[in-house]
């Protein structure tokens, strides 16, 4: 399989080793606003970002509350 966020192939699962631990992350920081998110698609570029370093947990965190003031 692939990974969903970077791409990378993937043994048997949906995201990376790398990708995966920085997902939970994000999970766990986003907390219970993930359970709010119809499509995590849109999630997970910026996700990527955040393994590339470009952007901090946080960015997403405030990106997802940004959604739900919209
Ligand atoms: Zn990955």
């Amino acid at each position: 399989m692939e990974c969903q966020i970077c791409a990378e192939s993937t043994s048997n699962k949906k995201y990376c080793g790398r990708c995966e631990r920085i997902m939970e992350k994000v999970i766990r920081d986003v907390g219970p606003l993930w359970e709010k998110i119809d499509d995590c698609s849109y999630i997970y570029p910026m996700v990527k970002r955040v393994v590339d370093g470009d952007l901090k947990t946080q960015d997403v965190v405030n990106e997802i509350l940004k959604g739900e003031a919209d």
